[in-house]
């Protein structure tokens, strides 16, 4: 039969989808005819399959070499529970079951086989596989070559190796790194030059962007968690780890089943919360950014940063790492004054050259510009990977416009402030002098001063202290006003400001929205955006779908541990989303489900109708 042909049929038996993703397709097919490939795709945008179902077209074992050892056995548990022969070699391993997975691709008796880097370059290794017959090689997180980047892998420049033991086997390298330079370092390292690549768009439709003004972060991130993820897997990225430790005690605290993550934690601590995060439901994981490579949870359903991001690489990487499953996830990030100082502070204390430091200012300068930017959110994010796109409909900015007002009296009245103050006492004020002087408040320290006798106290009682601190944060981002770290985070005019205060520049500023969006209110569209339209739920079916929704899951949850898998293993919240919104009645009709191919039909069918059927009653 011919390999495309047997693909889609492979895709709907096995893993029980109707349709290829995107370029799904053309991948499969190229792999599959022999073909090498270097394939860029987003996270969540479907990579795994591009490999997995050549490999089942082709005869012989596929070889999947991935550097995360700790979640090998949940993607081979994965494939089993698809009917699929899956094993792993790893250092995790007892020698016997090494023996026994040596032995099984000698008689041909593996379809996939995922192995670590370290392991694959040992002659044994190499041995084995010369042995046995290859369907395929597939390079998974293949950005680790890449000597520039942060998950940079020694191992993985050997793998060259492979074009000249194994030159005829097909090779496909994956990443969700987006880069041109990364990508070149692939092809060269890896001998990929004859490789066709397939570079799909990176934006990630299902996730909505939305940044806000910090005023209490811990108390902004508990309401949101409540309001709109309660009972829901999330990850709260924060910069340190005293954070990460207080703020998860502070969710914990508050009902939230939150759990710490970074590497001051023992490793057996560290992997126990990895465990429960990826294997219970609506765990939320609070980490630096040690966390998450790998993470395939496909139903993370928002990621949080309480602190900002170092650069949009940064945030476009760790937000991605929600709503894999292509169901609405959230990305949401809270921001403000104090985070602009710490990280110009951070790089000034860094030990890199002048150079270093003006790249990673730069990066810095790019996130900011995201923060504060008026226009789509989604827009600024593609433009800064050089992808060309319109206004989403799906961020803060294109729900709620921000005004955009004009602030240059605000600036100026807020420059001659921090003049005066300065003029009068002879040193400079932090951030709270500045604004209770603009807002005419004579606290202790105003008068102790004597800054209620200045001409500029009382003058900015039209805002108030947000509002001015909005402006003040803004001022900084532009480099008109400069927070001095050395003494005390006091204010600064900067050589720019002169204009300003001259009148000779105009300023437009945002506005801080009063009230941030919320979904509160759509939680019942989840279900359709599920299959992309393809199933019509009715409106009003939601009530009862939760009750059939709930019990799925609580089905679903038993039988994942009686397995010893992750429940994403067993079947996709898109898969009993689905259900609970269609309840099929038999067994055929549970055939035409997204997520059911014949072996989980065989294995659980019977078990699902009747779970439905009893809360359906
Ligand atoms: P990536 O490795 O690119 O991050 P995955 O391969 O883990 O993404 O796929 C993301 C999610 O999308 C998985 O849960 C996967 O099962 C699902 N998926 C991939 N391709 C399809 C498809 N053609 N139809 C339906 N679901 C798909
Ligand atoms: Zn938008």
């Amino acid at each position: 039969m011919q390999a495309g042909l047997r693909a889609d049929q492979i895709l709907r038996d096995v893993f029980g989808y109707p349709a290829f993703r995107g370029q799904q397709r053309d991948i499969v097919s190229h792999v599959a005819e022999g073909g090498d490939a270097l394939v860029l795709m987003p996270t969540g945008g479907g990579k795994s399959l591009c490999f997995q179902i050549p490999a089942l077209v082709r005869d012989g074992m596929g070889v999947v070499v991935s550097p995360l050892i700790a979640l090998m056995h949940d993607q081979v548990a994965a494939l089993g529970e698809a009917g699929v022969r899956a094993a792993a070699l790893n250092s995790s391993m007892t020698w016997a079951d090494v023996q026994s997975v040596e032995r099984r691709a000698r008689q041909g008796e593996i379809d996939l086989l995922y192995v670590a880097p370290e392991r694959l370059l040992t002659e044994r290794c190499l041995d084995l596989l010369a042995a046995s017959k290859l369907a395929l090689f597939a390079i998974d997180e293949a950005h680790c070559v890449s000597q520039w980047g942060h998950d940079f892998r020694p191992e993985y420049i050997r793998l060259a190796v492979l074009a000249e033991r194994f030159p005829g086997v097909p090779r496909i390298a994956l990443t969700a790194t987006a880069d041109a330079l990364t990508r070149k370092e692939i092809i060269e390292r890896l001998h990929l030059q004859n490789a066709r690549e397939f570079v799909s768009s990176f934006d990630r439709p299902n996730i909505r962007y939305r940044i806000a003004e910090k005023v209490s972060a811990r108390k902004q991130l508990l309401e949101f968690i409540r309001s709109e993820h309660a009972g829901e897997a999330g990850i709260v990225y924060c910069l340190s780890r005293n954070t990460v430790d207080e703020t998860a005690e502070f969710l914990a605290g508050h009902g939230v089943n939150a759990l710490p993550y970074h590497a001051g934690l023992d490793s057996s601590t560290r992997e126990l919360n990895q465990n429960r995060f990826i294997r219970e439901d609506g765990v939320v994981m609070v980490a630096t950014i040690a966390f998450g490579m790998g993470i395939d949870k496909p139903d993370v359903r928002f990621v949080a940063h309480i602190d900002l991001p170092k650069s949009i690489e940064g945030y476009y990487q760790e937000t991605g790492r929600a709503g894999r499953d292509g169901l609405p996830a959230d990305a949401w990030m809270v921001y403000g004054l104090a985070d602009v100082v710490q990280q110009r502070w951070m790089i000034d204390q860094s030990e890199g050259d002048a150079s270093y430091k003006r790249i990673i200012s730069t990066k810095l300068d790019a996130i900011l510009g995201l923060c504060e930017t008026t226009a789509c959110r989604r827009v600024t994010l593609l433009d800064y990977f050089d992808e060309p796109s319109k206004p989403c409909d799906n961020c803060d900015n294109c729900i709620t416009p921000p005004q955009e007002w004009d602030g240059t009296d605000a600036a100026r009245k807020l420059m001659s402030c921090i003049f005066r103050c300065e003029q009068a006492s002879g040193f400079s004020f932090g951030a709270q002098q500045i604004v209770d002087v603009l807002r005419g408040k004579s606290t202790q320290k105003v008068l102790q001063f004597g800054h209620e006798r200045l001409s500029t106290f009382g003058i900015g009682a039209d805002l108030d202290a947000t509002q001015w601190r909005s402006v003040l944060r803004q001022l900084v981002m532009l480099g008109l006003v400069k927070v001095d770290h050395e003494r005390f985070n006091t204010l600064r005019l900067t050589e720019a400001s002169r204009e300003v205060l001259r009148g000779q520049r105009r300023l437009s500023l945002r506005r801080q929205v009063a009230r941030p969006v919320s979904r509160r209110n759509e939680r019942k569209d989840r279900t359709r955006v599920a299959a992309n339209g393809v199933i019509g739920v009715a409106a009003d079916a939601g009530a009862a779908n939760i009750t059939v929704f709930e019990a799925l899951r609580g089905w679903r949850r038993d039988v994942a541990k009686e397995h010893g898998v992750p429940a994403y293993t067993i079947f996709h919240d898109s898969t009993l989303h689905e259900l609970a919104g269609t309840l099929p009645r038999s067994l055929d009709e549970l055939r035409s489900i997204s997520g059911i191919g014949a072996t989980k039909l065989e294995r659980y069918g019977t078990a699902l109708l009747e779970v439905m059927q009893r809360a359906a009653e």
